[in-house]
């Protein structure tokens, strides 16, 4: 068997997975986790199991006494502080880690939300913006626990297009405060966090601000009434001249965007993971249920069309977990060059985080409507029961709408991840321009005969390679059609993310296959090359609908024929039989009662 090196530290470009080949050993998957990663797996699950799960039903009641408790818990365990440096009590461990700490703690939901909102988007933004004295002043306790953070950017008039805020600052006389009015909406631990980064505009510059709870002027609305993670805290905020110490205003004055934006990027990929996290005790509960649920004489389990959603579940986290690690994978290997004690050190590690932005978006789409497929289905396999409360199919198909909603909609992420690439392209920051033209000389000289490509997974590898230019392609005619107008092209710019996010979720399915084939041997490695199949037929199928999509509106006449036949040439792939793959997969993870990768 090839040997396999375990961690891959090559420096990859954010976005390059579109231009370039990789091999397995050039990507991080689950299957190189050490024992540090397996023993924080162990203990966020563990504390999921013991101390999260069986509160539930209290903090669904909006228990936030409890919600503070078992955050202080988590603390306690490690599990808050692991972005936080060293340097001011934290623990500093690699983005493997930060995800896996994610993913298994999502198994209710509610509290995750309230996890996410504490560690990531309350706590990260004093860890990359802050001065020295506001890390030291905040970090400690939020890394213990004590201080519970959150981040008040929307607002009631403005989610999507935070910038275009209403809440005003003003310096107060004497040049020691600035005085805070306004209001921010759907503050996600708001009722009971400690220390809120609000975002105002001071003049027409959009600034951050730490605003303690305890300032004058500052208080709390009401808890909303949501559809979901009902567990979680969410309200808004009232600023009625709001005294801000100066000493407070995060970053700089005019620079708040920067916040706002690489903010969020963290918030995404660890929604990804939670994404993963949430599919698989979905999985589970599922499985459980059909398994031992009789109709027409037989267990449900043993029905074609439920072991069909079982399977696709399963191909969803296989493919979910192979994106996540990947993609935070890169990240530490870029990480691992920065001096963690230089004065640059935030800096660097938030542009390294930045880089991968379009990945990031990626994850967010791609695992919130994995995860809403999932949760469906689950409703469904537990048929009448599925939709009372008492089941858990109830709860985990509302919790789970949401991710579609905050850490930018799903619409503003595909807008992002289309113009983010083009951006580059433009700047000549990421070579897709050339790498276009090639491709348009190659598909009019007409079919290839470069030799077929061999090995495990080999046609599925010619797939992707194809599914790449398909993506090129399509944004070269979109791109030569629209010149600098096609982001006004909406539906166009979603198609084209559609390809994209395709894209990289099969290429990463089929990487983590091959790797496990190359650690396992192929006969021991089925199901991961099944997992890799089904991934890859399912997406080509939307990568064709997509292309067609672009392609008929932006070609006519002659030109859109000839479009189509390229079409049909780079998606060209022979059909395999999912059905039975499908009831394979479906076999082996019945048998084991829950997902399992190998
Ligand atoms: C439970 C919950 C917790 C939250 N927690 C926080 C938090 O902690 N902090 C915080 O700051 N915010 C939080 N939010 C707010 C959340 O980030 C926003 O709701 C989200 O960004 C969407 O903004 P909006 O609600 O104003 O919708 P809008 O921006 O009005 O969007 C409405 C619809 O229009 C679409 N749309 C908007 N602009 C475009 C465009 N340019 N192109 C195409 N389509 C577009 C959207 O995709 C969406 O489908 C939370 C929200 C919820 C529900």
């Amino acid at each position: 068997m090839a040997s396999v090196s375990a961690v891959p530290t090559k420096k990859i470009s954010g976005g390059s997975f579109l231009l370039e080949d990789r091999q397995p050993n050039e990507v991080f998957t689950p299957e190189d986790f050490n024992e540090q990663h397996h023993l924080i797996a162990q203990t966020a699950e563990d504390f999921a199991n013991n101390e999260i799960l069986p509160n539930a039903a209290k903090l669904e009641h909006k228990d936030w006494a409890l919600a503070r408790e078992l955050l202080k818990k988590a603390s306690d365990l490690g599990l808050t502080s692991v972005d936080i440096p060293e340097a001011y009590g934290g623990a500093e461990m690699d983005k493997v880690s930060s995800c896996i700490i994610a993913d298994r703690i999502s198994k209710y939901a509610g509290f995750a939300v309230s996890w996410g909102g504490h560690t990531g988007i309350g706590t990260l933004p004093i860890v990359f913006f802050g001065t020295e004295e506001q890390k030291k002043k905040y970090l400690p306790r939020l890394g213990s626990g004590e201080t519970i953070g959150a981040y008040a950017l929307s607002e009631s008039s403005s989610g999507s297009d935070a910038l275009n805020c209403r809440a005003r600052a003003e310096l107060a006389p004497g040049g020691k405060h600035y005085i805070l009015n306004g209001e921010k909406m759907w503050i996600t631990n708001a009722g009971f966090a400690d220390l809120f980064t609000v975002f105002a505009k001071v003049g027409d510059k959009f600034t951050a601000f730490l605003v303690e709870k305890s300032v004058p002027g500052f208080s709390i609305g009401a808890e909303e009434h949501k559809m979901g993670i009902r567990g979680s805290s969410t309200c808004p905020l009232i600023l009625n001249d709001c005294k801000v110490p100066v000493e407070n205003v995060l970053g700089e004055i005019g620079k708040g965007h920067v916040i706002a934006f690489n903010i969020l990027n963290v918030g995404r990929f660890k929604l990804g993971a939670m994404c993963v996290g949430g599919a698989r005790v979905s999985l589970q509960h599922a499985i459980g249920y059909a398994k031992q649920r009789k109709a027409f004489g037989k267990s449900i389990a043993d029905f074609g069309m439920i072991q069909e959603k079982i399977a696709e579940m399963a191909v969803g986290i296989f493919t979910g977990e192979a994106m996540v690690y990947r993609t935070v994978g890169m990240m530490d290997a870029a990480l691992s060059d920065i001096d963690k004690a230089s004065t640059d050190a935030s800096r660097e590690i938030r542009k390294s985080i930045e880089e991968y932005a379009v990945e990031c978006s990626i994850l967010k789409v791609w695992g919130s409507e994995m995860l809403d497929h999932a949760v469906d289905e689950v409703v469904q396999i537990f048929g009448g029961y599925g939709f009372v409360e008492e089941y858990p199919a109830e709860r985990a198909y509302r919790d789970s709408r949401v991710n579609r909603i905050f850490e930018g909609t799903n619409e503003i992420n595909r807008m992002i991840i289309t113009g983010w690439l083009l951006k580059r392209a433009m700047s000549g920051q990421l070579p897709l321009l050339p790498a276009i033209k090639r491709l348009m000389d190659e598909v009019l000289a007409g079919p290839s005969s470069a030799d077929p490509l061999e090995g495990a997974l080999a046609a599925e590898r010619t797939i992707v390679a194809n599914a790449k230019k398909l993506a090129l392609f399509t944004a070269g005619a979109a791109s030569q059609k629209y010149m600098q107008a096609l982001a006004d092209q909406q539906e166009v710019m979603g198609a084209l993310a559609d390809i994209i996010i395709q894209t990289y979720a099969m290429e990463c399915c089929v990487l983590r296959a091959r790797k496990m084939v190359e650690q396992n041997g192929e006969s021991a490695s089925s199901l991961p090359v099944a997992f890799a199949q089904v991934c890859l037929s399912d997406g080509m199928q939307k990568i064709e609908a997509a292309a067609r999509k672009v392609i008929a509106a932006v070609a006519e006449g002659d030109m859109l024929r000839t479009q189509l036949a390229i079409l049909r040439r780079l998606g060209k792939y022979d059909p395999v039989d999912t059905i039975a793959l499908r009831r394979k997969i479906a076999g082996r993870v019945q048998e084991a009662g829950k997902y399992v990768a190998i």
